[in-house]
């Protein structure tokens, strides 16, 4: 057996989350179901801001941007990094402030740059295209905007490939060697002002030394930035803190990420003499491991493998199929039956590479049971598609017993959406 995270338990052999039977959550609800509890999220935003009492906690919109998670952690605090003007737009309709929002991309419209300057947030630019067009877009508004530019520090942080973003070839930000030569020309320009300093290094990262790493490359840039008079008022690290989707993994915590930041940042700061805001922008440990996935099973079958069909598919979830992700499944009717057999839980789309969990051994497995995938929280439903002409499912947030919808089931007229069929088709 397995043992659970500590929001989970079982209670007459069925999966529980927040006081919650799963499968009640199923037959009430329907599946797929997403299934959030709203107490482990407020949980792990604490721990980031016990770990950075100084630092200010900007949430990565993308990791999961439904409305009522989003203005959860507007009440607790947070700020957002937003990385599109929709997820600008939804952190500011969740209430968090302005002035706590970083619009990050690399490749905004000028219509974004607009509304960036409309509602007056600050901007990470990432090219010096961009910064001359957020200048003049700037000017013609008579406005000036804050702005940090995105550093490519060139750190490896040994995760995914796909989710690395601060290796020298990603398409992410300005090359460590040019940017004290872009904040000169910013400080030169009107609209804008360049105010704070912005990277990222990647996603899922179990080892705190690239945060290190980071840390240092990014205030050698603070001390040359500041030798040219310019007075920064934030160093926004980003995040990418990995969380244990196995239970063999160790993951650092908030504490491990603070212990690999902090004590190099306090320390140069003090020498420059300097006091910048430390911003953090975590997303998956706010999120990843508050979420289940509720899948019913449609078919058991034998063949080269023991074939587990489910009603969600990767549509739904795209981790396992895009970054090879692991995710523990857990039979939610025989949460606490011994393992029997070996099974692949695979989905109903039509691709080889939609399978959820390969060859786990799982309590006997029939058509009607209900399968938990855990910790579906952060790049889950915010990843998800109609792919296959599947409507998305639902979202539930859950709370010590009580349950809401936050997101409604799609139907149909969802997927027709905005579509047209043509007068001469007719
Ligand atoms: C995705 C992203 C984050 C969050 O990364 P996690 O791995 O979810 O913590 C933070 N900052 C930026 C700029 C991002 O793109």
């Amino acid at each position: 057996m397995f043992t659970l995270k500590n929001h989970l338990e079982i209670r007459d052999n069925h999966l529980v989350i927040s006081g919650m039977d799963t499968i009640e959550l199923a037959e009430k609800y329907g599946t797929p179901l997403y299934v959030t509890n709203e107490s482990r999220i407020i949980d792990n935003f604490s721990a980031y801001r016990k770990a950075f009492p100084d630092a200010d906690i900007y949430y990565a919109a993308k990791a999961n941007g439904s409305l009522a998670i989003l203005r959860m952690l507007a009440r607790q605090g947070a700020g957002a990094d937003v990385f599109s003007y929709g997820e600008l737009y939804m952190a500011l309709l969740a209430g968090i402030p302005r002035e706590k929002i970083l619009f990050n991309g690399n490749s905004k419209t000028d219509f974004e740059l607009q509304k960036a300057v409309e509602t007056g947030v600050r901007v990470s630019v990432d090219s010096r295209d961009e910064m001359h067009t957020l200048s003049e877009i700037a000017q013609i508004s008579g406005k000036t905007i804050e702005i940090a530019f995105r550093v490519n520090p060139d750190v490896s942080p040994r995760t995914h490939p796909k989710i690395s973003t601060g290796l020298k070839t990603s398409k992410f930000g300005i090359p460590a060697d040019e940017v004290v030569s872009a904040y000169r020309e910013a400080s030169g320009l009107s609209g804008i002002s360049p105010c704070g300093i912005h990277c990222h290094i990647g996603s899922q990262i179990l080892d705190t030394s690239p945060f290190t790493e980071a840390t240092h490359k990014m205030m050698d840039l603070v001390g040359k930035i500041t030798e040219l008079g310019i007075k920064l008022k934030f160093v926004d690290m980003g995040s990418g803190l990995g969380i244990p989707y196995k239970k063999e993994e160790t993951a650092p915590t908030p504490r491990d990420h603070a212990d690999a930041i902090l004590p190099v940042f306090k320390e140069r700061t003090k020498a420059l003499g300097i006091s910048p805001k430390l911003i953090l922008e975590p997303g998956r440990y706010i999120v990843g491991d508050t979420t289940i996935l509720l899948t019913r099973v449609n078919t058991v079958k034998k063949a080269a493998k023991n074939f587990v069909g489910v009603d969600a598919g990767f549509n739904l979830l795209v981790r396992p199929t895009m970054y090879d992700s692991y995710h523990y499944a857990v039979v939610a009717n025989k949460a606490g039956s011994e393992p029997e057999e070996t099974y692949t839980i695979a989905g109903p789309i039509c691709e080889t590479g939609d399978v959820f969990a390969k060859d786990r051994m799982l309590p006997r497995v029939e058509k009607g049971d209900i399968i938990a995938l855990l910790d579906a929280g952060a790049y889950g439903f915010s990843m998800s598609s109609q792919y296959n002409g599947r409507p998305r499912c639902a979202e539930v947030l859950v709370k010590d017993g009580i349950a809401d919808i936050i997101r409604g089931r799609e139907d149909i007229g969802d997927l027709i959406g905005k579509q047209k069929i043509p007068e001469r088709l007719m």
